[in-house]
């Protein structure tokens, strides 16, 4: 019969039903792609807020995600300043300035923290106490830096160097310039391991919090503001509110009651 095929339905039908099972799988597609894209999306942002939390989170001292201990000796140093006294009495009393290099045979064995900085073993439950005791007056501080090596610290040097030629200045100059932030190698207390750079977090607290809870509670966990701005001519570096050197409780509590810094606190013991 004209019109209709093996089936019994007429062509025109079929075609018309057809036509709606395309259209009906058209959308089908489109409603999963969306769900695809959706559920995509949603991965993505949750896994990236993960990530921002934890690398938030990473400076938070209470989780050591590994804990590395190694023996090293720093590597020997050309001195032209004053050899420094190896065979001072209290380890956390060492004096390292521009003036007094580390000492050649100077062995530190390092914690690693979970940002991946290090610090010397000694200092750690000090420092792990210093920021239970800021986070609980809602300050929320980083370690930005803490054990470096030689080489780090000379890096270190060689860019800000780099960055004040870049300004314009002569070599000399720049040399000038930058040694006066960053310190010689063999001539930071960095290289010590007993000394950290603490920031804030960027989200919780600020720069400024910081650095104000730090200058009026570190000492009593053991930690002194090392570069005080009074004291620039003394320590020879100029003010870095975020440099903080363990020195234990004792000393800590007589240099913040006395305002002197360790130069002159060590004079006075002599
Ligand atoms: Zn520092």
């Amino acid at each position: 019969m004209k019109g209709y095929e093996n089936d019994g339905f007429p062509r025109r039908k079929r075609r018309k039903k057809s036509k709606g099972n395309a259209i009906r799988r058209r959308i089908g597609h489109f409603l999963l792609t969306c769900i695809c894209i959706a559920v995509l999306v949603f991965a993505v942002t949750f896994l990236g807020a993960a990530y921002l939390y934890s690398t938030v989170k990473q400076p938070d001292l209470l989780s050591i995600a590994e804990t590395t201990e190694q023996e090293m000796a720093l590597p020997a140093v050309s001195t032209d300043g004053t050899e420094n006294g190896a065979d001072q009495a209290a380890w956390c009393l060492i004096l390292v300035n521009k003036w007094n290099y580390i000492p050649n045979d100077y062995k530190i064995q390092l914690i690693k923290l979970a940002n991946g900085e290090s610090v010397d073993k000694r200092i750690y439950p000090a420092l792990q106490e210093m920021f239970d005791a800021a986070r609980k007056d809602h300050i929320y501080p980083v370690v930005a830096s803490g054990y470096r090596t030689r080489e780090k610290q000379q890096r270190l040097l060689d860019e800000k160097i780099k960055a004040y030629k870049a300004e314009g200045c002569l070599p000399e100059e720049a040399k000038t310039k930058a040694e006066a932030w960053v310190a010689i190698p063999g001539t930071s207390e960095h290289q010590l391991g007993i000394a950290v750079d603490i920031n804030a977090d960027g989200i919780r607290s600020t720069g400024d919090e910081v650095y104000k809870w730090l200058n009026e509670n570190a000492y009593k966990f053991g930690f002194i503001r090392r570069y005080p701005p009074d004291k620039t001519e003394i320590t020879g570096v100029i003010n870095e509110p975020w440099h903080y050197r363990y020195v234990g409780i004792k000393a800590a509590e007589e240099i913040q009651n006395q305002g002197t810094c360790l130069e002159e606190y060590l004079n006075g013991q002599k």
